[in-house]
């Protein structure tokens, strides 16, 4: 295990275990957590014979920035990391008026398969570790010299899916000793894992939960989204239900509009009924087209009609401000096109060589 993922308490057993103090279990808890280092060297007051014996057995691992990408309309930053494997993953640093916000990957690649992301394309490589998913958002404040305040796990891969590492991630994210990041600040989307949802609901955080709903019906979710087959609709929905009711956290339905196929008039019916005395919020996207898939979004009057449609039915609706559009914004799309980069690299060498 990778020293960034351990709990301050695993870091005291071994510590103890290795026959030193448990006090420096302390110290390089802050040096990782609040200091954000990224290496053993950095980590000044920890005795250099203690720092080696922990390099072997617990190596940093610490993902590397390869580059970045700044939108020029909004000033969101999509970056690329390379993880001690030389795998890829994105992460994105977005500036709102109520602070700063990161949105992180929770696995490599994604074996859910939505129709319209980019993420799920090459299927699953591995989950990232508790400590994978920290030094995203470690390594943006770096970089930034910025304060994030906002957590969304919302880039590639399905958080419930990384089920162990993720509630890891998430106390360790809010810990006091750490980072520090309110519960209320955290939020994680997810397909739609009935059992994990109500396993979520038990864990006695205050985390929101995001519900990646896409459609109004049982159809034409199973037509977007294959995990449909496997979880029905409506207990999706009960699911979330049975969320506020343990949590109290308003749910927040994601609902990416793709044009003539959830975006109708009957559309906004269906769903207003289906999400109808649930405390929740609904969030339209209009979809993030893929060169991959001919789905298209609607026009912005199309959108704006969806969402006065739900308005008039007493639905809390705003439409999501789509930031970096012009940065390969949607989900994995800076990521594989960097991977078919490479790819393409690795090609060339090859017929040359
Ligand atoms: N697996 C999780 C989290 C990752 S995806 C989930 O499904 O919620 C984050 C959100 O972006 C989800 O709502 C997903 O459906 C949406 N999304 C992915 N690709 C998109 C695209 N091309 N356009 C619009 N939304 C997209």
């Amino acid at each position: 295990m990778d020293i960034i993922s351990y709990t301050k308490e695993e870091l005291e057993n071994l510590i103890v275990v290795l026959g030193d103090k448990k006090y420096r279990a302390g110290q390089i808890y802050e040096w990782i957590h609040k200091k954000h280092v990224t290496s053993y060297d950095e980590m000044l007051n920890v005795p250099k014979a203690l720092k080696e014996k922990l390099a072997e057995i617990a190596p940093m691992n610490a993902p590397e920035i390869v580059t970045f990408q700044e939108s020029k309309i909004d000033g969101t930053r999509k970056y690329l990391y390379k993880l001690y494997d030389d795998s890829v993953i994105e992460s994105v640093f977005m500036r709102y008026k109520h602070g700063n916000s990161v949105c992180i990957s929770s696995q490599v690649g994604c074996r859910m398969g939505c129709r319209f992301c980019a993420s799920t394309l090459d299927g699953l490589m591995r989950n990232l570790s508790a400590g994978e998913m920290l030094m995203q958002i470690y390594g943006i404040e770096r970089d930034t010299g910025e304060r994030v305040s906002n957590v969304v796990v919302m880039g590639t891969g399905e958080p419930l899916d990384n089920y162990d590492n993720l509630i890891k991630f998430i106390k360790m994210l809010s810990d006091e000793s750490g980072i520090n990041i309110s519960q209320r600040n955290i939020t994680v989307s997810t397909c739609g894992l009935v059992p994990k949802i109500d396993e979520l609901a038990d864990e006695d955080l205050q985390i929101t939960l995001a519900l990646s709903l896409h459609a109004s019906n049982q159809a034409k979710r199973e037509a977007l989204m294959p995990i449909a087959l496997k979880y029905n609709i409506n207990d999706v929905v009960d699911a979330c239900k049975r969320y506020f009711d343990k949590t109290g956290r308003r749910i927040s339905f994601e609902y990416s509009l793709v044009s003539g196929q959830n975006d109708t008039a009957e559309d906004a019916a269906e769903l207003s009924h289906l999400i109808k005395g649930i405390n929740c919020h609904v969030n339209l996207i209009p979809v993030n087209p893929i060169k991959e898939r001919d789905y298209v979004a609607p026009d912005r009057s199309a959108v704006i009609g969806f969402k006065e449609r739900l308005e008039k039915n007493g639905i809390n609706v705003t439409i999501r401000r789509e930031m970096g559009r012009d940065i390969d914004g949607a989900c994995g799309q800076l990521r594989k096109k960097y991977m078919s980069k490479v790819g393409e690299e690795d090609e060339d060498s090859r017929t040359n060589g």
